[in-house]
């Protein structure tokens, strides 16, 4: 349709299902789980819509269950990342030239898939391929993935909307052009939505994408590809390569036609790459845009007038949800002595109380770390307190790799507000507090501020507005995302736009126009009605 000018649906966000007892979404969750239990599902990569089964087979096993092998996926290789650019240049043409209300249409589609009959499959892969309860899940892998679909398409109207003024007798008009190139997008294992937000982003603006996925988040990763193909995404627009080897990623950023890379995941790699492209700058037909949200080390300070119980219950669920594998999680604390002396035992009851095990039992808060790496990395970090003077285990520090890879909610404090606990990324169920004297406020928000070089995201508690006031003037740039009075984790699309500065990235806040903003190149256009015919001006006819 071309003779109308149309409105994109106005986006809502999706209602979060309880999975309480008795309920039809309980039923059909724990169906697709059980489903999923009893097959391994075959993984290809994608390159211009054909299926590549290479031969280089690695196993999907479930965090919680680890002897259980529940996918087996085709590993990309350099000939197959090579194939994948050629594919996303090729679909380049037909896909920029699409009206953007056909792309907006086809992930909104996904998005209505999703919503309904995807649901529970994506659920279901999320939970046995990530150790997500099924709270976790149904917030990632369906509520924000689906709002990420239906905020993009809203959002994208509203920048294509946006247009210079004419003065008389001309005609100027913005056109947001696709990016020259293809599109890098890498991707974590921690968040579904992010999965499926960083290809499909690119595409909506008129990129053609090569997404390499976490090789520990690939199942769910590869039900959003057969979603999106479902949904009309058409051959070569996105190519799936999981499983290239981390040194071929090269071969994409030394391509001259990368136009961009969207890239959420740790800031070691993310620097890596950054470094790399800066090296290739006289390679490149255009200059890369960069686009990564990476690591955290996020806080919750206290006010000596907070209230105990909110403090406490953010503490918990801001600290130990997903294991503490959320970007957003909060990871150190700085509790005034009155108030700790108040919510120490009422904390440390209620960590022990948590129940940790298999997903696919929903009576469990929490569920395995992703890979055994990280249980290494939590183990260590736990022994290094236990063997520090002046840190002490609350509460925790136990873990178990036998079955899955289990690392109890763990509560430290330590008397060193830098100990490397205070300011190192662990993504695992750690929470280290520092008590300080209740006079201590303002040394307290610049030893917040200074501490660890991330910017994500951050959390006061205060019932004194002045407080609240100077928290968030001295730690303005500590945090991405603030918080007042709640946990620092559960960003919602459309609502808390997420991204941090400092080592934590771009800050260029997934899910909203900025974001898909930085995926487009303007193009001006000045039409003159009637152009002069005479070179001259009217204050030449005199001396
Ligand atoms: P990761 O950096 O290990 O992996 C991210 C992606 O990069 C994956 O696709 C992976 O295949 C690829 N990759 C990894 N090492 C590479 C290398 N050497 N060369 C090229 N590519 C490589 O991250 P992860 O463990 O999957 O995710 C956890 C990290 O992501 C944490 O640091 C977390 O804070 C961060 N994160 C940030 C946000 C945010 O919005 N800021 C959101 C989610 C996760």
């Amino acid at each position: 349709m071309h003779d109308a000018i149309v409105s994109v649906p106005e986006p809502i966000n999706e209602p979060v299902l309880t999975y309480a007892v008795g309920t039809a979404e309980r039923a059909r969750l724990k169906e697709a789980l059980a489903s999923l239990e009893n097959e391994v599902v075959e993984i290809p990569c994608v390159v211009g819509g054909e299926r590549v089964f290479t031969g280089k087979v690695r196993e999907v096993v479930m965090p919680h269950r680890h002897k259980h092998v529940i996918a087996r996926f085709h590993a990309a290789t350099d000939e197959l990342a090579e194939r994948a650019i050629k594919a996303s240049l090729a679909a380049r043409r037909e896909w920029t030239a699409m009206r953007w209300e056909a792309r907006a249409a086809i992930l909104l589609r996904a998005a209505e898939l999703l919503a309904g009959p995807w649901r529970q499959r994506m659920n279901a892969a999320t939970m046995h391929g990530q150790s997500k309860t099924a709270h976790q899940a149904e917030i990632d892998a369906a509520c924000e993935l689906i709002d990420f679909w239906r905020f993009n398409a809203s959002f994208a109207q509203e920048l294509y909307r946006q247009q210079p003024k004419s003065a008389p007798g001309i005609w100027n008009m913005t056109e947001l052009r696709p990016l020259e190139g293809f599109v890098f997008a890498l991707t974590p294992f921690n968040f579904t939505a992010i999965a499926g937000n960083l290809p499909t982003a690119p595409a909506l603006m008129g990129n053609t994408v090569v997404w390499k996925p976490a090789e520990a988040q690939v199942l769910a990763a590869w039900r959003i590809y057969e979603l999106l193909e479902e949904a009309g995404v058409p051959p070569g627009v996105i190519n799936f390569i999981p499983g290239l080897p981390h040194g071929s990623t090269n071969l994409l950023l030394d391509h001259p036609a990368l136009a961009g890379i969207h890239f959420t995941g740790s800031t070691e790699v993310f620097r890596m790459m950054w470094k790399r492209v800066a090296e290739n700058l006289d390679r490149y037909k255009t200059y890369p845009r960069l686009i990564g949200e990476t690591g955290g080390k996020d806080f919750i300070v206290a006010h000596p007038s907070a209230d105990p119980k909110a403090l406490a219950t953010a503490m918990v669920r801001g600290a130990f949800e997903y294991q503490g594998q959320k970007c957003s999680a909060a990871s150190r604390a700085y509790i005034p002595r009155s108030l700790w002396d108040t919510i120490k035992a009422e904390l440390a009851d209620t960590i022990s109380s948590i129940k940790m095990g298999d997903v696919s039992d929903f009576s469990n808060f929490m569920g395995a770390v992703i890979k055994q790496g990280a249980f290494d990395k939590h183990t260590q970090a736990i022994a290094e307190a236990r063997d520090t003077s002046g840190m002490k285990i609350i509460v925790g520090g136990g873990t178990d790799g036998r079955e899955g890879w289990f690392v109890q909610p763990t509560l430290i404090t330590t008397e060193d507000p830098n100990v490397r606990h205070m300011k190192d990324e662990f993504f695992g169920p750690i929470l280290t507090c520092h008590v300080y004297p209740d006079r201590a406020w303002t040394e307290t928000l610049e030893l917040v501020d200074r501490t660890s070089p991330y910017a994500l995201t951050g959390a006061v508690f205060s019932r004194d507005r002045a407080a609240i006031m100077d928290a968030m003037t001295r730690l303005r740039d500590a945090a991405g995302n603030f918080y007042i009075n709640d946990k620092p984790t559960g960003a919602v699309v459309g609502q808390q736009p997420f991204g941090g500065a400092r080592a934590s990235g771009t800050d260029d806040k997934a899910g909203s126009p900025q974001n898909l903003l930085r995926f487009t190149a303007a193009r001006t256009i000045k039409e003159t009605f009637v152009a002069p015919t005479d070179y001259r001006y009217s204050f030449l006819d005199g001396p």
